[in-house]
């Protein structure tokens, strides 16, 4: 019998929106029962099925590159995450977070300025260049978009190029805008569109339903409302050090230096910060964010 791989775009209660990898077709699968049990599949798994009278059955997922749980997404390749550089300003601890969540879980991340149409001023302009000299030296790709002005779009349509995207970052930044310039440029997805950004009295979506979206051949796009602000609720406070590259140049004189409360004579971290070759800032940001994960995990292993 033919076995097929497809990708998983969407799911609605217990069956299965698949895209044939091969030629594209769209079709609905259902778990087969001896594997329904043992398994959670998520939006972006690839599995393999086949064809039984008039019925699609999933007989196996393929191995996942890697699997989020909140949102449950699986085979990200790369993050887009979106700041506004005004209206709201940069949110810098939310970015040290989702860039800790791409480098824990294999993601590349990507850093999408958007709202340039307003930085013109003096703080929108302060911001970008604080971006450009701390996270551009991390050798993190930054680009810089306008959405309502429909500008820089196609330096993302070719970062996104043959590669599973989602976008992460705070409400308001513009994500459902850019989702849906993106989707308007593929003619397929006009049902779609209408259905994205839409707000209820709350001011959020409609649905936390992750869905995946083919912007063109073997180029996706996931539509991920959980994606603003997360928990680092998986990585435990000693490892956030493992995520900082600016870190892992410096000597420290005891491996498991956590260089928070180590003095800067045996921590070379502390050191660099004294001497500005590593951000300050983001170096509190780090002390922040260890000190809050410390208090949740004592919380966590206290009986
Ligand atoms: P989301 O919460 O991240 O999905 O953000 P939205 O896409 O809903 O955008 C939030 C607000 O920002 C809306 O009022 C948009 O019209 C506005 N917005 C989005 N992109 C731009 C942009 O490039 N420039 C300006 N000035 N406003 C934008
Ligand atoms: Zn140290």
């Amino acid at each position: 019998m033919e076995i097929i791989k497809a990708k998983v775009t969407n799911i609605l209660l217990d069956k299965y929106v698949l895209k044939d990898l091969q030629n594209k077709d769209e079709f609905c699968g259902i778990l087969r029962g001896n594997i329904k049990k043992s398994s959670n599949l998520v939006v972006g798994d690839v599995v393999e099925c086949e064809k039984s009278y008039d019925k699609y059955m999933i007989n196996k997922i393929l191995p996942r590159t890697n699997f989020v749980i909140r949102p449950p997404v699986a085979n990200i390749d790369q993050m887009i995450i979106v700041l506004s550089i005004d209206n709201p300003s940069p949110d810098y601890v939310l970015l040290d977070k989702e860039l800790i969540l791409c480098k824990s879980k294999n993601i590349t991340p990507v850093i999408c300025i958007n709202k340039m149409d307003l930085a013109e001023d003096d703080i929108p302009k302060k911001h970008l260049e604080y971006i450009k000299r701390v996270y551009g030296n991390l050798n993190i790709d930054i680009i810089y978009v306008s959405a309502d002005k429909k500008e820089g779009l196609d330096s993302l349509y070719e970062i996104l190029k043959n590669k599973t995207s989602a976008f992460s970052g705070n409400s308001g930044v513009g994500k459902s805008s850019l989702t849906k310039v993106l989707l308007n440029k593929t003619k397929d997805y006009d049902i779609e569109v209408g259905q994205i950004g839409k707000k209820t009295k709350r001011g959020k979506h409609t649905t936390k339903h992750v869905k995946l979206y083919e912007l063109s051949k073997d180029t996706y796009l996931f539509d991920t409302p959980g994606f603003s602000s997360y928990e680092l609720y998986d990585i435990e406070y000693r490892e956030l050090k493992n995520y900082y590259d600016e870190f892992k140049k410096c000597h420290c004189e005891y491996d498991d230096c956590n260089h928070v409360i180590e003095t800067s004579k045996v921590c070379d971290v502390k050191r660099n910060v004294e001497k500005g070759i590593i951000d300050k800032d983001r170096y509190e940001r780090y002390v922040y964010l260890f000190t809050r994960q410390k208090q949740i995990d004592d919380k966590k292993y206290k009986r």
